[in-house]
């Protein structure tokens, strides 16, 4: 049998054994006795649901809703299946609130809602928010995913945050700063390159501004390639990051550039222009599951490259359970009413400090390593790294508050890093 086909064998095994499925619900309060249920039912709850009829906040007091996230798709662009529909995206949305749970011990509902037009699925998701302390937007495809975004961050008071964009964006910012840190290179002068112009591309582009690139150093290309100011067939997004420089393919835009990121397709970056960059050029070929250079061309046309991707089978891969658990984790701690972009810096900068702190031995066991260290090989945590709650959690939750969007001030910083960390 080949790994893949074992791979599938065993996939399929571990959704459907026992109970099928990857998560299930379990109460939090005693209910074996009758007076159990009296309190947990009739008569016995109406007391609590008075009290929030009179006085909304004191819902957090008495439901789960402080630490409930939705986990919402339409299945229209998911992982790198495609639109495949809300039932085909069940299993990946259940996957997604299982690490919620076990990383960052936030309770998640997967919602598959059967809209594709954006009025009715943002109808569809405000109508059931009351629910939520928090909504995780997820494969949703673009340009829609833009406009639901924006209008249920808008409308609602609750975090909400679609992690294909700004999920990727943090993970690609902290690789971005490390990179740089290693390159010897400061941010202002990084020339940028960013391979696609979709749902991920127009987040790091946009986070890339705010941590110090210079639009002017940045060019955006698209299946049709540069986005540039000359054409006449871009959308509002691309427009923002359209180039005056008359320049049209990729490879010309790749000249002295100092990084890529490739979020867009396989096989779009040639040996070729990966040595017409500058030196020791940062390269994150993301596209799934198979990245823009394969590993082994890339390291051996550039042996001075700083290399990330999106698979768990290289060096530095790109994985965005480093961040949303411990997003999420810190803006409902401090009940924030937005995901801003103080906290997204925030979570970034944090995520990059990380890897530059020497590794526990715990981490080391976990993948099998005798060593690693700060470096090309290692520029962003490992997914399993348990300091990263702490970490991210902590200063998200800081940032929420320095901003002025958490609504539950944290009084002891030291006190609550502790109770993450038990
Ligand atoms: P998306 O919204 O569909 O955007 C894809 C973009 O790629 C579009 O702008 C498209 O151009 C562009 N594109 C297609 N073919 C191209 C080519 N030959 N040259 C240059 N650009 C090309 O998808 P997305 O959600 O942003 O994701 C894009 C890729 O990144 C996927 O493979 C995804 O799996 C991967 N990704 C990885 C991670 C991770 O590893 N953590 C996170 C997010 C995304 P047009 O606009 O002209 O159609
Ligand atoms: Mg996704």
């Amino acid at each position: 049998m080949t790994t893949d086909n074992k791979l599938a064998e065993e996939a399929l095994r571990y959704h459907s054994e026992e109970r099928p499925g990857k998560i299930g619900i379990v109460p939090t309060k005693p209910h074996r006795t009758q007076y159990d249920l009296s309190l947990a039912y009739s008569p016995g709850v109406a007391v609590p649901s008075r009290i929030i009829a009179q006085t909304p906040e004191k819902i957090y007091d008495y439901t789960g809703k402080g630490n409930l996230v939705a986990v919402v798709s339409n299945g229209t662009a998911v992982l790198g299946l495609g639109n495949i529909g809300p039932l085909a995206a069940k299993p990946v949305m259940e996957g997604k609130c299982m690490l919620f749970k076990t990383f960052a011990g936030i309770d998640a509902f997967d919602i598959e809602v059967a809209e594709t037009d954006p009025d009715a699925f943002v109808r569809a998701v405000r109508a059931i928010a009351p629910t939520f302390g928090g909504i995780n937007l997820e494969d949703i495809k673009a340009p829609e995913c833009f406009e639901i975004e924006a209008r249920l961050r808008d409308e609602l008071d609750i975090p909400v945050m679609h992690d294909d964009q700004h999920g990727t964006a943090i993970i690609t910012s902290a690789a971005l700063l490390n990179g740089a840190k290693i390159a010897g290179k400061e941010i202002a002068r990084l020339r940028v390159v960013v391979n696609g112009a979709g749902a991920a591309a127009i987040a790091c582009a946009r986070l890339f501004l705010s941590l110090g690139v210079r639009r002017e150093n940045m060019v955006l290309c698209d299946s049709r390639g540069v986005v540039s100011a000359h054409r006449e067939d871009l959308n509002p997004l691309k427009r923002e990051f359209a180039t005056p420089r008359r320049i049209s393919t990729l490879a010309e835009a790749l000249h002295d550039a100092d990084v890529f990121l490739g979020v867009s397709k396989a096989d779009t970056l040639t040996p070729e222009m990966l040595r017409t960059m500058a030196s020791n050029p940062i390269v994150m070929a993301l596209a799934n599951p198979d990245p823009e250079i394969a590993y082994d061309t890339a390291v051996v046309s550039r042996p001075d490259i700083i290399f990330a991707t999106g698979r768990s089978d290289y060096p530095n891969q790109v994985n965005n359970v480093l961040g949303f658990p411990y997003i999420f984790r810190g803006a409902l701690d401090v009940r924030a009413s937005k995901i801003n972009e103080e906290m997204k810096l925030a979570a970034a900068h944090a995520i990059a400090a990380l890897a530059r702190e020497p590794i526990p031995a715990s981490v080391l066991r976990a993948y099998n390593l005798e060593k690693l260290e700060f470096g090309r090989s290692y520029l962003i945590p490992k997914p399993l790294d348990p300091r990263l709650l702490c970490t991210v959690a902590t200063a998200v939750a800081r940032a929420a508050v320095e901003s002025g969007v958490a609504r539950r001030p944290v009084a002891d910083w030291d006190a609550y890093a502790e109770r993450l960390r038990t």
